[in-house]
C-alpha cells in the first residue's frame, strides 16, 4: 500500500483544527518564530488522530513488513499518540515519564530485549525526548527498530548516525531566530508564549 496523505493534506489538518499557528512566537529556546505546532489540539479529535496513525503505520509496514510489538512515546506530549500508532499497528502502545531528570518507564510496564518497538513522538523538533526514550531502551538491553512522528522540524533524521529511520507524515521547516535578528520583531509586532493570547 502506498501513502494516501500527502503533506499539504496534513498541513491542511493542523490548520483545520487550529494546531498549527502562524504568527509571532517566542519559543521556549528564546528563539522567536513564525510557526508554533501545538498538536494536543489536533490529537484532542480522535477520528483525525486516527487517521494520521493509520497513514504513519502504512508508512511503517511498507518498509517493515514484520509486525511491530511496541510503540513508545514519552508523556505528555506522545501519550495519545504513541497509543493511537499502537491501535494502528495493533500492537501494545506504551509511554515513558520523566521523574526529575531522567526518563523512566513506570505504571509496570515492560520491554522485553527481543520486542520490535517504535519510538515515536508528535513533534519532533530535535529529536531529544525520543533521543531520552531510546537511551532508556538501551539501558534496558532493547534496540528500537525505528522513530516516527508527525511533524519533522529537525530538518533531516536525528537518528540517521544511530542507524534508526524515521518515518515522518510531514516535514516542515520552521524558520527560527535569535530575538535581535528577528524580521517580525523588526516589522514591530510583538512575539507572544504559544498557548497565550496575543495583546489585545
Ligand atoms: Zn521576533
Amino acid at each position: 500500500m502506498t501513502a494516501v496523505m500527502d503533506r499539504d493534506r496534513i498541513l491542511d489538518l493542523f490548520r483545520e483544527t487550529g494546531a498549527m499557528l502562524e504568527g509571532h512566537f517566542l519559543l521556549s529556546s528564546g528563539k522567536h518564530s513564525d510557526r508554533y505546532f501545538q498538536c494536543a489540539l489536533l490529537l484532542e479529535h480522535p477520528r483525525k488522530a486516527e487517521t494520521l496513525a493509520q497513514e504513519l503505520a502504512q508508512r511503517v509496514r511498507s518498509v517493515h513488513t514484520q509486525p511491530y510489538d511496541v510503540v513508545v512515546g514519552p508523556a505528555l506530549g506522545a501519550v495519545t499518540w504513541a497509543y493511537e500508532v499502537a491501535r494502528a499497528l495493533n500492537c501494545r502502545g506504551l509511554f515513558t515519564e520523566r521523574k526529575g531528570e531522567e526518563m523512566e518507564l513506570r505504571r509496570g510496564f515492560q520491554i522485553k530485549p527481543t520486542d520490535r518497538v517504535l519510538v515515536v513522538e508528535d513533534v519532533m523538533t530535535t529529536g531529544g525526548s525520543a533521543r531520552e526514550v531510546i537511551a532508556l531502551l538501551t539501558r534496558m538491553g532493547v534496540r528500537p527498530l525505528a522513530t516516527g512522528c508527525i511533524v519533522n522540524r529537525s530538518g533531516g533524521n536525528p537518528f540517521e548516525q544511530d542507524g534508526l529511520p524515521l518515518f515522518a507524515l510531514a516535514d516542515v521547516n520552521v524558520q527560527a531566530w535569535d530575538p535581535a535578528a528577528c524580521p517580525l520583531c523588526k516589522q514591530g509586532s510583538r512575539a507572544i508564549k504559544p498557548g497565550s493570547r496575543p495583546d489585545a
